[in-house]
């Protein structure tokens, strides 16, 4: 493989798996491209280049600092490729010109993105197209990850809110739930199934069949809690 091919393969499914658009602001080359001064000023399609530069309207404005100055660069001299550094840190959104393959006239999202140049990230505009074309193909959490997520949060999570108790399970209620701090002992005591395990040797039938009962319960209810946590992850992830 040549050296970048990786890069340029990256790049290249930029443009055919999420439909995303050249942001150089170039044809052939910098110096070489004698018909690529000002863009012809229609809207491309693409989400990651634009004409407009206006702070209120631009398709990426929900991603821009109201402190970035808008335009955030500007081509001093459209017959060539802007040749300033970026005045912003890198990652900062605004609309710096030179994009979809002319000096001047169009926009790009920040300063460099692996749709300008190799060896850059996405930049968040493309970060954000990839994700969101991603997002019906990728698992779903399910309900054992779940439980070792509360296992993460143990030091906010008291277990026995999540495997004994049996009121039923709501958003609200893991709310409470992840706030309520629960000292170390209490939650040592509270986990249901090491008590089963630890005392299945005294216990009779009848107990057994109610502790047996219990955690099947507590299983619902984390089921439960997966189906109203899926929810919530997918109407964030709209
Ligand atoms: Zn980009």
């Amino acid at each position: 493989m040549a050296p970048g091919a990786s890069e340029i393969g990256i790049h290249e499914m930029g443009h055919t798996a999420f439909g995303l658009a050249d942001e150089y602001e170039y044809y052939e080359e910098c110096g070489v491209d004698t018909n690529r001064d000002v863009h012809p000023g229609v809207e491309p399609a693409e989400p990651n280049v634009t004409i407009d530069n206006a702070r209120a309207t631009i398709k990426w404005r929900d991603l821009i600092d109201p402190a970035t100055p808008m335009p955030t660069t500007m081509n001093a001299d459209c017959t060539m490729c802007d040749p300033q550094a970026s005045p912003v840190a890198a990652g900062t959104a605004g609309a710096f010109e030179g994009a979809n393959y002319y000096h001047c006239g169009c926009y790009r999202p920040e300063f460099d993105c692996k749709m300008r140049a190799l060896g850059f990230p996405f930049c968040a505009v493309c970060r954000r197209r990839i994700r969101a074309t991603l997002a019906p193909f990728l698992p779903r959490y399910l309900v054992f990850e779940l439980l070792d997520r509360i296992f993460d949060l143990r030091a906010y999570v008291n277990p026995r809110d999540w495997v004994v108790d049996p009121v039923p399970f709501d958003l609200a209620r893991y709310q409470a739930v992840i706030r309520t701090p629960v000292p170390m002992s209490a939650r040592l005591a509270a986990d249901e199934f090491s008590d089963v395990v630890r005392g299945i040797e005294r216990m009779d039938v009848g107990e057994l069949r109610t502790r047996l009962l219990r955690v099947r319960s507590g299983i619902a209810r984390l089921e439960a809690a997966g189906k109203i946590l899926q929810a919530e992850i997918d109407r964030r992830g709209r």
